[in-house]
């Protein structure tokens, strides 16, 4: 049955996999290895996702690998990817983005993805045809369709998080990896995850100068439930390792400790920083001002569902507090024909998404050859990927945001950036208006319709109206799940659904 060309001749895909990052592209050189022909869509202009981001090759980095631990597993699935490109079995469609995804009522295959090319918020001129200006819209059809679409970070507001130089830790993260840029001299990382490390590991081996590492959670739970932590002895030697990296660098690492005001006028020139009670309650009398030009605050990550929502994939909350898909233990979704693999799923890291690419593309290969497990070869990933889920678990049980961070705001701190909304706007919508849920909040204050729809403001906003800080965040249902041309909507025809 899996014959079908990899060639952009409208016959469909065995499968097709959206996100080119650690777990779709290892899903992918693993399903083509199995035989099967694929299109990996992707959003970013060369592969890897957030992990494996590395440099433009006209930015002539002399070693790209430099921020990066496992290097050769990514350029090992490059070279992958590239030999079977090469022989037609693997179709790599960068720099676009699914919008949407269709189920298809004819033998053109079951899934036709809708893509439309990615274009930065700040590039009104859209690359595309020279007489319409129309971004050239691609259709994509698949027998079996393959999630791997990550995370976005989680931004709590704080009074002066607007300002120019605060960034989010995986944003700085992602300045140096792609851009070869620090976005400070004097640079302070905060909020709280493993993710602070990482980045104040990276932002000083890149020569700023971390003074402090500041987590608002604290480390000893991970000492109360050793269990993972003893089945993942790689990741306390990873955690040892940044320990280590921090310490020769005289980087100081607070544990309780909150950025709870940015100060600045055109931009970020120093932070008032609390200590926290463990609901991360700032206690008073603990106040300190700390100077920097930067400030890199993230609070975990948040998996990106939009496509999965509106195919109907069943969602559970993750412990964390953020949405993650239900998979079974082959990575198959609520949805039949729909696999899911990486940070969809949980945030868990870069090598259970590696993991649970390959699993998930064996599940698919197994499927597409009419067998009713997957092969017998997937048991060892299985037992990986469960032990590193578990670590996953411990890991989002720690660093879940505590009920009170809401305390630091003021009613004229804005919390949809995009629309401008206020604190105050929002808590007017719950307390005045009786907004009971996020769609509310957002239909009576327009938070969470700009241009990032909701990924900056969603979690915040979910914790405003429910009151509490720990409140889960909502799995939204948005039918578009990127920007797309006018132009392209209306030469759309819309077809059968689920
Ligand atoms: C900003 C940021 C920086 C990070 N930096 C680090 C770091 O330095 N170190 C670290 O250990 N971990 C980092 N992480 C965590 C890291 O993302 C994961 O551990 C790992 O990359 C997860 O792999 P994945 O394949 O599940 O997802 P990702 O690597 O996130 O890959 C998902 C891919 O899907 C694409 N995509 C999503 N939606 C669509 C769509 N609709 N259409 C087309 N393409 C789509 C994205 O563009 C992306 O390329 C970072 C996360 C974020 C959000």
């Amino acid at each position: 049955m899996p014959t079908s060309p990899a060639e952009p001749s409208g016959a469909p895909y065995d499968l097709a996999v959206v996100g080119a990052g650690p777990a779709g592209l290892a899903a992918a050189v693993t399903a083509a290895d199995a035989g099967l022909t694929v299109a990996l869509v992707d959003a970013e202009p060369r592969p890897g996702g957030q992990y494996y981001r590395h440099p433009a090759p006209g930015l002539g980095a002399r070693r790209p690998e430099a921020l990066h631990h496992g290097w050769p597993a990514f350029t090992t699935l490059e070279t992958r990817l590239r030999q079977h490109k090469q022989v037609g079995r693997v179709r790599h469609l960068p720099g676009r983005q699914v919008w949407t995804i269709q189920q298809s009522c004819d033998h053109a295959g079951r899934w036709t993805l809708l893509t439309t090319a990615t274009v930065p918020p700040h590039d009104r001129a859209a690359p595309g045809d020279q007489n319409t200006g129309e971004a050239p819209g691609e259709s994509v059809p698949a027998h079996h369709l393959l999630l791997a679409t990550g995370t976005y970070e989680r931004q709590l507001p704080f009074p002066g998080w607007t300002l120019p130089g605060v960034v989010g830790a995986g944003g700085a993260q992602a300045m140096i990896k792609s851009g070869l840029v620090l976005p400070g001299r004097r640079v302070i990382v905060a909020g709280s995850g493993p993710l602070l490390l990482a980045a104040a590991a990276s932002l000083s081996a890149a020569g700023a100068r971390v003074p402090y590492v500041l987590e608002a959670s604290s480390y000893l739970p991970y000492a109360r439930r050793p269990g993972p932590l003893l089945r993942n002895l790689g990741k306390l030697a990873e955690g040892a390792r940044h320990a280590a990296a921090l310490a020769r660098r005289r980087v100081g690492l607070r544990t309780r400790t909150a950025v709870v005001q940015a100060h600045g006028t055109d931009r970020v020139t120093g932070v008032t920083v609390a200590r926290l009670d463990g609901d991360w309650r700032p206690l008073p009398g603990t106040e300190q001002h700390l100077s920097c030009d930067a400030l890199a605050v993230g609070h975990g990550l948040v998996p990106q569902l939009e496509l999965a929502v509106e195919l109907g994939c069943a969602t559970r909350t993750a412990p964390d507090g953020t949405p993650a898909l239900v998979v079974d233990s082959f990575l198959r979704t609520s949805v039949e024909g729909v696999w899911a693999a990486g940070e969809t799923n949980g945030v868990g890291g870069a090598q259970l998404a590696l993991c649970e690419g390959e699993l998930a593309a064996h599940a698919v290969a197994a499927a597409a050859h009419g067998e009713t497990t997957a092969a017998r070869t997937a048991a060892a990933l299985r037992t990986r990927a469960t032990r590193l889920r578990a670590f996953a678990d411990l890991m989002a049980r720690v660093h879940r945001p505590g009920p009170a961070w809401p305390q630091w705001l003021r009613g004229d701190t804005e919390i949809c950036r995009c629309e401008e909304i206020d604190a105050s706007s929002v808590r007017e919508a719950v307390d005045t208006f009786g907004a009971g849920d996020t769609r509310t909040a957002k239909l009576l204050t327009r938070a969470g319709m700009g241009w990032c729809q909701g990924r900056m403001c969603g979690p915040a906003v979910s914790c405003l109206v429910s009151g509490d800080g720990s409140a889960p965040v909502s799995a939204d249902r948005r039918p578009l799940s990127r920007p797309v041309p006018l132009v392209q909507l209306a030469r759309h025809r819309p077809q059968g659904r689920p």
